[in-house]
């Protein structure tokens, strides 16, 4: 008889487990609480034009790399189509009055930047073979079934970004340059592992791309596999409880009363929450929840989704990061007179290589302490104060962008927010956090979540376990399926699926 799997959660983690699991004999049913699957994959519409909430650009997805690997054992590589960005420049961080492009391929970046930086061309090389050999030394990030150069891992997993890149590179602005693109994983200086910053310079810098017609073709396309596969996606199903016995879970409840039993319980929710829902028992010790709940989280995000009048905005096919303080460090520590210190802005993709932007969005740090007036509110009903509160810091926002793209504000028909509260309410994360718990070479092991827990048939997913981001996810969700169906069986089968 197939053995139950229960997925709390339809974000990517869930869903790619799910797939894995139902590919390999599990009776799959994964329990989404939202009214769409995907978690952070959700696009929404208004006014007949959609928007992405978050995942609004891939890497590393030409055939053979990484995430073009997993994508295609994972059969979603036929159901989407994906738009280049432009090679010469898919992010663009403009500081201190410049801006500078990051080039894909190790030649061209260091080539461009070293036209504007002279003297540091030899410190770019060393720069880029450094964050290739440590994403090379994971064997998971790699993709490799070979052993992980644990030494290189050690190094880079506890030291800051700031501080190797004060080894490497002389020019204090260049070294800025480099982590312009910090939004994507909330860095923080002197805490952040450079490891985190490799992993995602080299996972864009191999190739960029955004999903044409919005992210949400990612999990519609893996719901679609796990139901051709007998297994079930069940919208509207909050699980509010687990039910153990002396020794592990024999099933999960949903708000609506009804009962799953499970062989296997995984849970793609941030881990706090996991908790909440798993009720007093011996089989997870005191120290554990203390521990998981002390864990900081990375900061939250607010957002301007903008709706652009007809052939008005040229597509942007580039990710633009402005500062308006120095530097692109620090821009979670802010005060009312000084956010926002920074953005990130984007087009959506609605077609291949579009000559005008039909949406985008802006992208900003916030605090969950701003919301502090709200903080007991559900979505819809926060009131008229929350309403001022969002249309003002909109308008800040949209303020500073005006001065980078000049006559932007007039060529927007409607735009909507978000805040970290309608993230902590959409998808579960804690303080709304953008990606999870935090990467912090202070707290080392104390900051991580494991994949496996006390009771034997409950295993944790997604973003929090190895990293966030589609990449991050997916290794997660190689880790945590191992530990099921083992390791060499994904790696077997993700190079089967591509000699056939
Ligand atoms: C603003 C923003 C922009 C981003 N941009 C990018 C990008 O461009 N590229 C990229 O690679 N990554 C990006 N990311 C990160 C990426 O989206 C996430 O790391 C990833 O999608 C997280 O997947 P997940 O499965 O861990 O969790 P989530 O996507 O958070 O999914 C968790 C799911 O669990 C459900 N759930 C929670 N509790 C329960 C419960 N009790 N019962 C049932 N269901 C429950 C939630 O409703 C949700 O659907 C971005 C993230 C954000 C916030």
């Amino acid at each position: 008889m197939k053995k139950i799997c229960v997925i709390i959660g339809s974000g990517l983690g869930g869903l790619s487990c799910g797939y894995i699991l139902a590919r390999n004999g599990y009776r799959v049913t994964v329990l989404e609480q939202g009214t769409q699957t995907g978690g952070c994959l959700q696009c929404f519409s208004r006014r007949g034009v959609p928007f992405e909430t978050g995942m609004h650009f891939i890497g590393s997805a030409d055939r053979g790399q990484t995430l073009h690997r997993l994508l295609h054992y994972l059969e979603v590589d036929e159901h989407i189509e994906l738009s280049r960005l432009d090679t010469d420049g898919y992010d663009v961080i403009s500081l201190q009055n410049e801006r500078f492009p990051f080039a894909n391929g190790k030649e061209a970046f260091v080539e461009q930047l070293g036209a504007r930086f002279p003297r540091e061309k030899d410190n770019l090389v060393t720069y880029f073979d450094c964050i290739e050999q440590i994403a090379q030394a994971s064997s998971l990030h790699s993709l490799r079934q070979a052993e992980s150069d644990i030494a290189i891992n050690t190094r880079y997993q506890t030291t800051s970004i700031n501080d190797v890149l004060a080894e490497i590179i002389h020019d204090p602005l260049l070294r800025d340059v480099l982590v312009g693109n910090l939004p994507l994983y909330a860095a923080q200086k002197d805490r952040t592992p450079f490891a985190t910053h490799a992993f995602i310079m080299d996972f864009y810098n191999q190739s960029a791309f955004r999903v044409v017609g919005g992210s949400n073709k990612i999990g519609t396309s893996l719901v679609d596999s796990i139901r051709q596969m007998g297994g079930e996606v069940l919208i509207r199903h909050k699980v509010v409880r687990m039910v153990c016995n002396e020794t592990h879970i024999v099933g999960v409840e949903t708000e609506n009363g009804q009962y799953f039993p499970a062989d296997i319980v995984i849970s793609d929710t941030h881990p706090v929450r996991t908790l909440e829902i798993l009720p007093d028992t011996k089989l997870i010790r005191p120290a554990f929840r203390q521990r998981i709940n002390q864990i900081p989280n990375t900061v939250a995000g607010f957002t301007v989704y903008l709706h652009f009048k007809r052939e008005r905005v040229p597509y942007m096919n580039s990710n633009f990061y402005a500062y308006h303080s120095d530097s692109p460090w620090n821009c979670e520590s802010y005060t009312d007179d000084t956010w926002p210190k920074g953005y990130l802005y984007m087009h959506f993709c609605h077609q291949q290589q579009p000559q005008f932007a039909q949406s985008g969005v802006i992208l900003s740090y916030m605090t969950m302490d701003e919301m502090k007036p709200w903080i007991n509110t559900t979505v819809g009903h926060r009131g008229a104060e929350y309403e001022a509160f969002k249309q003002s810091k909109a308008e800040k926002l949209l303020e500073q962008v005006e001065h980078e793209f000049p006559g932007l504000r007039s060529s927007i028909a409607h735009y909507y927010t978000s805040t970290p509260l309608t993230y902590r309410d959409y998808t579960g994360t804690h303080n709304g956090s953008m990606y999870g718990v935090v990467k912090d070479i202070t707290l080392g092991a104390a900051c991580r979540v494991p994949h496996r827990t006390k009771i034997p048939n409950l295993l944790q997913t997604g973003q929090n376990i190895n990293s966030h981001g589609i990449l991050g996810v997916l290794v997660g969700t190689i880790v945590t399926c191992s530990a099921l169906i083992g390791a060499e069986t994904i790696y077997r089968q993700i190079v089967e699926a591509e000699q056939l």
